[in-house]
């Protein structure tokens, strides 16, 4: 396998670390560089406060604060390092913008604009907003593959736009979008703008003046650096004339019982004591990008291209968002394969991907989907891994088509399901390898009985789950008699695995049952850990609900 130089600057991939496998989930967050790790830990080990003491130490820790905000500064080309003002990401970073917003600009029969691509972040506080202010929230529409339409979107904007607010690069699809040509039309009638750049600082060099939109958020997790910190840019003028975020230390000149005065930008929107070791951390950071920042992208660039015809290659997969502008990532759906199934399958073989909506439901909503499987991919991967990714890929589309070339090989179709009570359980308690557990799980997923269509609705439907999930309980004869369905085959053998264990019993007894143990006693436990994420725990909460409900009726 080449060897890839990048990877030895994060000790994620250094043999002690815990970390065995291949992360192909960049996009959620990255691995953080060693030299980010050992800044953060320095700090801790003499901690200080900043902007208040001037004994020694704290002084210098002020000024590398300080510095920090400068480096970021000449990170993104802002014009004025008081532009920076540091927040705990870009959700909180979108979030003061809504709260700071001048009121007066929030007149009855405005307009926000925003896109069908954007992060959950960059929806809500502006649909919140609107409501309250009884403004309209517009939408910039995108084609059917996930690409913005660039001549509707820039006709929404109109003279009543207050704000077009925009990603960069998309969290779900990893498309560019032309926010330049967007932020043109904004200024022609004079509508602010906001740039979600979560997704695209660690990728590409970002210069604010450049680009001359109003505002600019990030996180510095996505980019190598440390989590609870992240960038507010605002041009200076506009920062000077908004209110401030939160009050209390940090951001006054004066305060009395008569009133109080606040500093200017930036620490006027810095309450309370700030993330030091995350922005110390975030600026080495930036350093270590703006230094590499070549080799990033060239290396990205052929693991791009690399990844793009090795998927294109296989059948029946669609590969959404744009070809041509595009980070590297990609998001998939394969036909007749559920997402959330591969996912699974990919994850037994130790390959980390995000499955889901990632955060951006209206955009599935559009694309006619009820998720993806995304892979976001860093400077630090290898072809090799993308290698192996695609040979799982592959192995788990034949698994899940029923294809001779399986790895499962014929076992799935000549097995039949178990199908006495208890038996599953012990199917699954016996069985000698992962392999043959997942086996188990996928042939009771497959005749699992399904609910009817019409009652896959949403008041069935369980949320909070990397898939979708409909439950119904019913009580016959004072016992639980439950039904539940899924796209999923995975998940419908987890259900069948909950279903035969509680299935028959009465509420009181039901609500005795510990997920826990009962993963333990069949030895799944180590492989669903994390049952919250596959939504067996809001499965087993609805339930517990409803006997609780009943358990009451009869106190
Ligand atoms: N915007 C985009 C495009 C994102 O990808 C994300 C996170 O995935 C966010 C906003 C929110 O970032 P954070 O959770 O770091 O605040």
């Amino acid at each position: 396998m080449p060897f890839n130089p990048m990877r030895q600057h994060f000790s994620a991939f250094n043999d002690q670390s815990d970390f065995k496998g291949i992360y192909l989930d960049s996009g959620a967050t990255t691995q953080k560089l060693q030299t980010v790790i050992d800044i953060t830990n320095r700090y801790y080990q003499s901690s200080v406060n900043v902007h208040r003491s001037s004994y020694k130490l704290a002084s210098d820790t002020t000024q590398k604060f300080e510095d920090a905000r400068r480096t970021l500064q000449s990170f993104i080309n802002a014009k004025d390092h008081r532009e920076i003002v540091w927040t705990k990401g870009a959700t909180e970073s979108i979030n003061l913008l809504a709260a700071c917003l001048p009121r007066s600009l929030l007149q009855k029969g405005k307009n926000i604009v925003i896109s069908t691509l954007e992060h959950h972040a960059n929806i809500v506080p502006w649909q919140i907003l609107a409501e309250q202010y009884g403004l309209t929230l517009k939408v910039m529409p995108i084609n059917d593959n996930g690409v913005l339409l660039l001549e509707e979107a820039v006709a929404l904007i109109d003279e009543h736009t207050v704000l077009v607010a925009i990603g960069h690069v998309s969290n779900a699809l990893g498309n560019i979008n032309p926010i330049k040509s967007i932020i043109t039309k904004a200024k022609t009638v004079g509508a602010l703008t906001l740039i979600d750049g979560t997704q695209a600082v660690s990728h590409m060099a970002v210069d604010v003046q450049d680009l001359d939109c109003d505002f600019y958020v990030f996180s510095g997790h996505k980019m190598f650096g440390p989590t609870g910190v992240g960038v507010f840019y605002g041009k200076l003028p506009l920062l000077e004339n908004m209110p401030p975020y939160q009050v209390g230390g940090e951001m006054i000149k004066k305060v009395s019982f008569k009133g109080s005065e606040f500093l200017g930008p930036p620490l006027k929107f810095e309450a309370g004591t700030p993330n030091i070791a995350g922005v110390l951390g975030l600026a080495a950071a930036a350093n270590f990008i703006k230094s590499n920042r070549d080799t990033i992208v060239k290396q990205e660039l052929a693991l791009s291209r690399y990844l793009q015809q090795s998927l294109a290659s296989l059948t029946g997969i669609k590969i959404w968002g744009d070809p041509q502008h595009k980070i590297a990532t990609f998001s998939f759906t394969v036909n007749g394969v559920n997402h959330y199934d591969l996912a699974s399958y990919l994850n037994i073989q130790n390959i980390s991907v995000r499955v889901g909506h990632h955060c951006a439901m209206p955009l599935m909503e559009a694309l006619g989907v009820d998720g993806t499987i995304r892979v976001s991919i860093s400077c630090y991967n290898t072809e090799h891994e993308l290698t192996n990714f695609i040979e799982a890929l592959k192995s788990g589309i034949c698994l899940f088509t029923n294809n001779s070339d399986s790895v499962f090989k014929n076992k799935i179709s000549e097995e039949k399901a178990v199908d006495r009570p208890g038996e599953l359980a012990l199917a699954i308690s016996q069985a000698k390898s992962w392999d043959e557990k997942y086996r188990h799980i996928m042939l009771a997923g497959k005749s699992f009985p399904r609910l009817p269509k019409e009652q896959l609705k949403e008041d069935l439907e369980i949320f909070g789950c990397e898939s979708q999930v409909w439950l119904k309980c019913e009580l016959i004869d004072s016992t639980l008699y439950i039904q539940g369905d899924s796209p999923s085959k995975v998940v419908r053998g987890l259900l069948a695995i909950i279903f035969e264990y509680l299935r028959g019993k009465r509420p009181n007894e039901v609500l005795d049952f510990d997920l826990n143990t009962h993963l333990k006693s069949i030895g799944l436990d180590r492989y669903l850990s994390n049952s919250r994420a596959n939504g067996i725990e809001a499965v087993l909460d609805r339930i517990f609900d409803f006997c609780k409900e009943y358990s009451n009726t009869q106190n």
